[in-house]
């Protein structure tokens, strides 16, 4: 008789590692629990639209992935290594500053608002965080921000600044800024929801772009369309809970939670 064993399928070759991982996340403000225990993983190349009724906790879930904000409980990895913090014994601390900084340069993230620097030029904003945190080179960061730039589309404003472009301009220079320094994932916060209806194409095709190129992303987003065609996997939040997550034609055509259900035919 063969023994069990040789006859046990062969083991497969283990599937990509999650370039992001979120397990047991909890945030809190004062009394009040925004997060209530997110676990999420993103692969590499993998697009995750995150949506939700507003205050269910998207925001504060997309800003811990970059330590913006503090995790009450909970860890994050990225890549294999865990953000914002260190094991001492049995006990996790904070990183120091250097650390923190070379882990957040890897992680890119579009405000809802735009945040460029207003005293500098399109060009200047684009360089600023190359030369000063990644410390490279003037020359090649500036060839590197003209080549972002015209990718975006605004080349010809590299000489412009931020007020004399329009919203949805200021923000493919945002969007430029953020990959200037070469992330590994990029986090969209509510990326074109303070712009004028007319703009926001120009801003969802630059991200759809991203998109095609095989970027990492994770998109809060109150584009419903747009979060269809792009994304691998939607996530429907509410609570501070994940509800209920998939791809994206079942989760918009065939949602399984009444939740869901509601949300969408609020929305849609
Ligand atoms: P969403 O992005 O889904 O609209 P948010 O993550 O922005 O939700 O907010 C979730 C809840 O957390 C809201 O009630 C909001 O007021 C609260 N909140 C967010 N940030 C803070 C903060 N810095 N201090 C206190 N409360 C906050």
């Amino acid at each position: 008789m063969i023994p069990n064993a040789t006859l046990s399928t062969p083991t497969l070759p283990d599937p990509a590692p999650p370039l992001v991982r979120i397990a047991g996340l909890h945030k809190s403000f004062g009394a009040l629990d925004v997060l209530k225990g997110i676990d999420l993983d993103v692969r590499p190349g993998e697009k995750v639209s995150i949506i939700g009724p507003s205050g269910s906790g998207k925001t504060t879930m997309l800003r811990c992935v970059n330590f913006i904000e503090r995790p009450t409980r909970g860890q994050i990895h990225i890549d294999g290594e865990l953000l914002g913090q260190k094991r001492v014994g049995e006990a996790l601390v904070d990183v120091d500053d250097r650390t923190l900084a070379r882990q957040r340069a890897g992680i890119g993230m579009v405000f809802q608002r735009f945040n460029l620097f207003p005293h500098l030029s399109v060009l200047r904003n684009v360089t600023v965080g190359p030369i000063k945190v990644g410390r490279v080179p003037a020359a090649e960061a500036e060839a590197r921000a003209l080549d972002l730039l015209d990718k975006v589309g605004l080349a010809s404003k590299r000489d412009s600044y931020p007020e004399q472009l329009s919203g949805g301009q200021q923000q493919r220079v945002a969007i430029a800024r953020a990959l200037a320094m070469r992330p590994k994932l990029m986090l969209f916060d509510e990326a074109t929801s303070a712009l004028d209806p007319e703009l926001v194409g120009e801003v969802l095709g630059v991200m759809a772009g991203l998109a095609a190129e095989g970027m990492t992303m994770m998109i809060v987003t109150h584009e419903m369309q747009f979060a269809e065609d792009v994304s691998d996997r939607v996530v429907f939040m509410d609570g501070g809970v994940v509800v209920e997550e998939g791809p994206p034609a079942r989760l918009f055509h065939a949602p399984e939670h009444p939740r869901t259900r509601a949300f969408l035919s609020a929305v849609l």
